[in-house]
């Protein structure tokens, strides 16, 4: 049983200069290569629902597979609700068995972000997991703009909301198909310097891979979210399992063929974190 919640994998991760993979899940098979990609790099891993995987499979039946995974994980596995929105969401996520949940307060005026995502984290701290909340807004590739991070705002939410982990707004973007220009690296160490709270970067597929390398040993960043670069891996490994053979009908044995490759590609995105026995 390696059942964790975020701050337990969180802390060691800021002492000892790496970053953990929060890594977006859709369905048994991504979850499944993610957990064997961790347990090969020996690293500890964070597996997401976010709002498209829900709107695909409740929250009841996401939290019993996050957890069966990680009663047989060799490393600690954090059961993460990525983005809620809603007290009533993230209850739901909490007696679903999650260990960790974000609150995305980040469109709301400061004072209800605080407010709001204060009494998430008062909620899951008397229930013995944590809480991720998101200060300044990071906008999405197509779609809204973001909103940088102002560092004042970031030390103020950390010392009232009381969250085990922030999500800030330092040039990353969600949705990113390709690597950007990458993050502005004064502002992420105007925020460090002011909490101790560890930080997160939501649209980690964007950031540059010497990027993240460097921002998971060099500065409190500690979690990185990457959804898009995986889902295109998979997405790609499916589209030739399919292409393979025009005759095949049976999706189990055709999604059998997508775990290698994307056990690789996470193995490839979790080594850059560091954190792992090298
Ligand atoms: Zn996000």
């Amino acid at each position: 049983m390696t059942l964790a919640t975020l701050a337990d994998v969180l802390q060691p991760a800021l002492r000892q200069g790496y970053a953990v993979g929060g890594l977006v899940t859709l369905g048994w098979e991504d979850m499944r290569a993610y957990v064997a990609a961790a347990e090969a790099e020996a690293v500890p891993v964070i597996l997401q629902a976010g709002p498209s995987c829900r709107a695909h499979t409740p929250l009841p039946v996401l939290g019993k597979m996050f957890r069966h995974l990680a009663e047989s994980a060799s490393v600690p596995v954090v059961a993460h609700l990525d983005h809620g929105y809603t007290l009533e969401e993230c209850r739901e996520a909490l007696d679903s068995g999650f260990t960790s949940l974000m609150f995305d307060g980040s469109r709301k005026p400061l004072a209800q972000n605080i407010d709001e995502t204060a009494a998430i984290a008062e909620m899951t701290h008397a229930a013995g997991i944590s809480c991720e909340g998101e200060i300044g807004f990071v906008g999405y590739s197509g779609g809204e703009s973001s909103a940088g991070t102002d560092p004042d705002e970031a030390a103020q939410f950390a010392r009232e909301t009381g969250v085990d982990a922030m999500a800030i707004s330092v040039g990353n973007v969600h949705l990113q198909q390709e690597s950007s220009a990458g993050l502005d690296e004064d502002r992420i160490r105007a925020i460090e310097a002011v909490t101790a709270v560890p930080l997160v970067i939501h649209g980690g597929s964007g950031v540059p891979e010497a990027q993240r390398r460097s921002l998971a040993r060099g500065t409190s960043i500690c979690k990185f979210n990457i959804g898009t670069e995986l889902r295109m891996a998979f997405g790609a490994a499916l589209r030739d399992a399919v292409n393979r053979d025009p005759e095949r009908f049976d999706r189990v044995q055709i999604l059998s063929e997508t775990h290698d490759p994307l056990v690789d590609a996470t193995r490839t995105v979790l080594r850059a974190f560091g954190g792992g026995a090298q």
